[in-house]
């Protein structure tokens, strides 16, 4: 068990927060983005970054490769409807893709939009972590960031 501070400051033990956030045990702030027969989207605010969405699969794998053919074929499907409502609701037009197997928690893939200010911290990879830093230390907007979620939440029912 590993202990996980919510970033509302409640404490939880969980075994994995991947199965804990898919399987509904704990709630993502700002709720549920959206989810499919395998998948689940939910934002990290510990990173408040507007339109940045986090894709995790519901069973505990850790490798691509893991996934069975269904899997494959929702995976695909789900992240791209995922990359059309960032562009279309908040007008995205650059994402970041960072997904690592050697987690402590299990298969999720990091959607990280693209602002204009992450260029002062360099292009590619080399960026991300800087920008993901620099996000939780300067970015005090939670409401900005929490109306993201609710419009990717509404366009992806349609
Ligand atoms: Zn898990």
């Amino acid at each position: 068990m590993r202990t996980i501070t919510l970033s509302n400051g409640d404490m939880v033990e969980v075994d994995c927060l991947s199965c804990a956030l898919t399987s509904g045990t704990v709630e993502p702030e700002g709720g549920v983005i959206a989810e499919t027969e395998h998948f689940h989207a939910h934002q990290d605010v510990a990173y408040p970054i507007r339109g940045l969405v986090i894709v995790a699969s519901k069973r505990h794998i850790k490798g691509l490769d893991e996934l069975t053919e269904d899997e494959q074929q929702d995976y695909i499907t789900f992240l791209t409807k995922i990359r059309k409502a960032q562009r279309e609701t908040l007008g995205i037009e650059h994402v970041y893709y960072f997904y690592n197997e050697d987690t402590t928690h299990h298969f999720h893939l990091w959607m990280v939009p693209r602002y204009d200010w992450m260029y002062e911290f360099g292009r590619s990879v080399e960026s991300v972590r800087p920008v993901l830093l620099h996000a939780r230390e300067n970015e005090k907007d939670h409401a900005h960031v929490l109306e993201g979620i609710r419009l990717l939440t509404e366009g992806l029912k349609e």
